[in-house]
């Protein structure tokens, strides 16, 4: 395995209490492979990448439990320095928002370019060099001229291509991919997600995609962790929950995508909002918005029961939710 988290625990203390945003998550990535991590906002699904990279700051967040195993070595037992080096140079984050990530004064070729000065040594010229390279490399057309313009002058896709490529720079062996396209229209969105697919498989990248949007991941995954409150609800191979759920939290995400074979119906939507994590329900989290709910749902805390050798669903009655 490239990376294993096991058992991780976050929390934030706030002035209202202690936020449990990540309550005992295991999941892995193997070279070559593409995890999406799926869940509304505030599932946990930010937080445990954030921990895997170390950026968990703003708000204080603290882990509280668990290991994080990259290429053998858990990383919450090295110091800042060697953190540091292990972030961009092996593992890289893409975020939503590349208008926030990149600098807005440098140009575009600068900022690709710097990775090369600082991180490989290179000179100023090399390093313009590589820039155009990896411009090309994630189809940027024109990159010879264009690594000469700043950010504000690509449009909302093509940013995100240099956001693709400033991860890509320094060859890392995972990726993780915050909402990468949720802030694109559809179009830009799939030839985003196929750039991302496709330069994964070429440099035989871990990947770790998280997303809301079930819809985005279909064609680009090979596992699934759907997340709620903190906790993995089901995890599968991408083709075995598609085909049935094995949670009915995962069975709402799925009816929520509009397909096309169902124009013109209305769309289901998981009704009531997400828990409080300072508060969160007892028994099973999702109790209070599930159809399936029973007595033993709002006391006993469901495991992640095997569903199959490579499966599982924490849900006490995951069996029915998989016979529909
Ligand atoms: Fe619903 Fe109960 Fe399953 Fe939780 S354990 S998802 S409440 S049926
Ligand atoms: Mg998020």
């Amino acid at each position: 395995m490239l990376l294993e988290v096991r058992d991780l625990y976050v929390e934030f203390r706030t002035r209202d209490g202690v936020a449990k945003a990540v309550n005992g998550v295991s999941y892995g990535v193997d070279a070559g492979e593409t995890l999406a991590v799926l869940g509304e906002s505030g599932s946990g699904k930010s937080v445990t990448a954030q921990a895997v990279m170390g950026i968990l700051d703003v708000p204080p967040g603290r882990i509280a439990g668990g290991e994080i195993l990259f290429q053998g070595r858990d990383l919450l037992k090295l110091r800042e320095e060697e953190r540091r080096k292990v972030r961009g140079a092996e593992m890289a984050m893409i975020f939503q928002d590349a208008l926030s990530s990149l600098n807005p004064v440098l140009t575009v070729g600068d900022q690709l370019g710097e990775m090369f000065v600082v991180h490989r040594g290179m000179s100023r010229k090399d390093a313009r060099a590589k820039a155009v390279e990896l411009m090309d490399r994630v189809r940027i057309p024109a990159a010879k001229e264009r690594v000469r313009q700043y950010p504000h002058q690509f449009s909302g896709g093509m940013r995100q291509r240099i956001m693709i490529a400033m991860a890509l720079a320094l060859e890392p062996a995972l990726i993780i991919a915050d909402e990468p396209t949720t802030a694109l229209d559809v179009t830009v969105q799939a030839q985003v997600m196929d750039l991302l697919a496709e330069l994964q498989r070429e440099y035989a990248m871990g990947l770790i995609l998280i997303t809301h949007d079930l819809g985005v991941v279909a064609d680009v995954a090979d596992r699934i962790a759907v997340m709620y409150a903190g906790r993995i609800v089901e995890s599968a191979p991408v083709h075995d929950i598609y085909k049935a759920p094995a949670h009915p939290y995962t069975r709402g995400l799925l009816d929520s995508i509009p397909r096309l074979d169902q124009k013109g119906q209305e769309l289901y939507a998981i009704k009531g909002l997400p828990p409080n994590l300072m508060d969160i329900p007892q028994g099973c989290a999702f109790h209070p918005r599930c159809p399936m709910a029973r007595d033993v749902c709002r006391t006993d805390v469901p495991p992640l029961n095997e569903v199959g050798e490579v499966r599982g669903s924490a849900c006490h009655f995951w069996r029915e939710c998989l016979n529909g």
